[in-house]
C-alpha cells in the first residue's frame, strides 16, 4: 500500500468511526412515559355531537360566493346548547358575522395568553361523487365504528374536541392561570380573509398576543414510516407560504395563415415549461436537519447512518427525498403549472396567453426571491406578476421551546408512549394570519388515523374513528391544564 492509500484508508476509517458514532448517538422519538390509562370520557356522546356538527352543512364555496350564514348561525347556537358550561366560563364574540371568538378569563393578571384555533367551514362534496361515499357526507353517519361525513375530520374534529374539554374543565369549575381563547374562522378553505384574518386584526387592535397558539394541521398517523411502531404524532412547526404567478405573453396577432415563428402561446408555452423544468433544489437546512433526527434514531441502520451524518451523505440523502413528491414537497419550494390560458379561434393569432404558476414556499425562501428567479427563467418577453394574496412563510417554532415540550407531555399523558415527531406543513392554515399576534405557532390536531384516512381530507369518505376520540378530548385538557401548571 502507497503511503497516499494508506492515508486514504485511515481517513475512510475515521469517517466511518464518526458516523458511526453519530450514528448512535440519536435520540428516540417515543416518549419515555408509561402506558396511558383508558380516559373517562363517554366516546359514544363525542361521536354524537361530532355527528351533529357534520350535518350542518357550513359550506365554503369560492372566494367570490356568499357566506351559508343560516348553516353558521345553527352552528353557532348548536355550540351555545351543546357547551352550556363553556358558554357561561368563556365570553363570545361574533367576528365579521360567522367567525367566533371565545375569551375564557385567566386568573393571572399580565400573563400571556394562549390560543386554540380551528375553523367550522368545510369545503364542498365534487359533483358527481356524491354516490361514491359509503355514508352520504352530510349524514354524519356513526358506522362501522367511524363518524363518516364532511368535516368530520377537517375541521370540525377540532372544534368540537377543543370544545368537549373546555366543557369538562368548565363545569368542575377549573379556571385556566393566564387567558385562553378559542378562535374559530369561517372561510379557512377559501383563503381565510373573512374570518381568521378579521379575527387575528381584532387581537392586534386590542394588543393581544399569544404566548402560542395550536391549529389544525398534522395528525396522530398510523403506518406512515415502517420504523415506526404504532402511531406517530407528527407536529408541525412551519408550515409552506404561499404564491401564485401570473405570466402573460403577448403579440400582435394576426391571420394564421401567415405565422411568424411564434405566437403569444408558443412564448408562453415556452415560459411555463422553463419554469416548471427548473424547480427549486431539494436543500436540507438545519430545520429540515432536526426534523430528520428526530426520527432517525429508529430507522435502519444504513438509512440512519446517512441521516445521523448530512456531512458525509447530504448528496445521497437529498436524491433519495426527490421521490415521492409528497416527501420532495417537504425539502423545496414545489412549482406547479395550474391554468394555462390563450387563443380564442382557430384562424386567428392570439394578441395574449396567460397562465398561472403555484408556488408552495418553503421556510427558506421568500416571495422576492421566487419572483425574481421565475422573471429570469420565463425571459423579458414575459410579463410576470403576483396573483391575488401571496404569504411568506411564518417563521418556524421552536423545537427546544417550552410549548412544544408542553404539546410532547400532554401527547404522553393522554396517548402514553408514542412516537412524536416535528415535521413541515405543506398546505397553508388559519393560522399564517395570526403571525403578528403569536410568539409560536403549533399545527397539529390529536385524532388518531390511517395514511387512507388521511388522504380523506376534502377528499371522499372523510371519516374519524369513535375508539380514539377520548384520548384527543384528553390531550387537551392536558394542555390547558398543564399550561396552568397543573
Ligand atoms: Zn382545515
Amino acid at each position: 500500500m502507497g503511503k497516499f492509500a494508506g492515508a486514504l484508508a485511515l481517513i475512510i476509517v475515521v469517517l466511518l468511526g464518526i458516523s458511526v458514532w453519530r450514528a448512535s448517538d440519536l435520540p428516540s422519538p417515543y416518549l419515555e412515559v408509561p402506558e396511558a390509562a383508558a380516559p373517562d370520557y363517554d366516546t359514544a356522546m363525542i361521536a354524537q355531537h361530532l355527528s351533529q356538527s357534520v350535518q350542518m352543512k357550513t359550506i365554503s364555496w369560492s372566494p367570490t360566493a356568499g357566506t351559508e350564514g343560516d348553516a353558521f348561525l345553527a352552528f353557532h347556537s348548536w355550540l351555545e346548547t351543546t357547551y352550556p358550561n363553556a358558554h357561561t366560563a368563556l365570553s363570545r364574540e361574533t367576528v365579521n358575522d360567522y367567525s367566533l371568538l371565545y375569551r375564557w378569563p385567566g386568573k393571572g393578571a399580565g400573563k400571556t395568553p394562549i390560543g386554540f384555533l380551528g375553523h367550522m367551514d368545510v369545503v364542498p362534496i365534487e359533483p358527481g361523487t356524491e354516490d361514491t361515499w359509503t355514508y352520504p357526507p352530510f349524514s354524519g353517519a356513526i358506522e362501522d365504528g367511524f363518524i363518516w361525513g364532511r368535516g368530520s375530520l377537517d375541521n370540525k374534529s377540532t372544534v368540537v374536541l377543543v370544545m368537549e374539554a373546555v366543557e369538562r374543565l368548565a363545569s368542575e369549575g377549573f379556571q385556566p392561570e393566564q387567558d385562553i381563547y378559542l378562535a374559530f374562522g369561517h372561510d379557512e378553505e377559501i383563503g381565510g380573509q373573512r374570518g381568521a384574518v378579521k379575527i387575528a386584526d381584532l387581537l392586534a387592535s386590542r394588543d393581544i398576543k399569544f404566548e402560542w397558539i395550536l391549529d389544525e394541521g398534522l395528525t396522530i398517523l398510523e403506518g406512515f414510516l415502517d420504523f415506526i411502531d404504532g402511531p406517530m404524532a407528527v407536529v408541525g412547526l412551519a408550515e409552506k407560504g404561499f404564491l401564485t404567478l401570473e405570466l402573460v405573453a403577448r403579440d400582435g396577432g394576426g391571420h394564421s395563415s401567415t405565422p411568424k415563428a411564434d405566437t403569444a402561446i408558443s412564448k408562453l408555452a415556452r415560459a411555463v415549461d422553463n419554469v416548471q423544468s427548473n424547480p427549486f433544489p431539494i436543500e436540507i437546512d438545519p430545520a429540515d436537519a432536526a426534523n430528520l433526527r428526530a426520527i432517525a434514531g429508529e430507522m435502519p441502520f444504513m438509512q440512519r447512518l446517512a441521516a445521523a451524518n448530512l456531512w458525509l451523505f447530504g448528496p445521497v440523502v437529498k436524491a433519495s427525498l426527490a421521490e415521492p413528491a409528497y416527501s420532495a414537497a417537504q425539502y423545496r419550494t414545489t412549482t406547479a403549472a395550474t391554468v394555462f390560458n390563450g387563443g380564442s379561434k382557430e384562424n386567428i393569432l392570439p394578441q395574449e396567453a396567460r397562465a398561472l404558476i403555484n408556488f408552495r414556499i418553503h421556510p427558506r425562501n421568500t416571495i422576492d426571491e421566487i419572483v425574481a428567479r421565475t422573471k429570469k427563467l420565463a425571459g423579458d418577453d414575459i410579463e410576470v406578476s403576483i396573483y391575488a394574496a401571496p404569504n411568506n412563510p411564518p417563521a418556524p417554532s421552536d423545537i427546544n421551546g417550552a410549548a412544544y415540550g408542553l404539546i410532547t407531555r400532554s401527547l404522553g399523558d393522554a396517548f402514553g408512549p408514542i412516537a412524536v415527531a416535528p415535521s413541515l406543513v405543506v398546505g397553508a392554515t388559519d393560522s399564517r394570519f395570526y403571525a403578528g399576534v403569536t410568539k409560536e405557532t403549533f399545527r397539529f390536531t390529536p385524532v388518531v388515523m390511517s395514511l387512507e384516512q388521511f388522504s380523506g381530507f376534502h377528499g371522499t369518505n372523510e371519516r374519524v374513528a369513535v375508539a380514539g376520540l377520548g384520548r384527543s378530548v384528553a390531550f387537551y385538557e392536558r394542555m390547558i391544564r398543564r399550561a396552568s401548571g397543573e
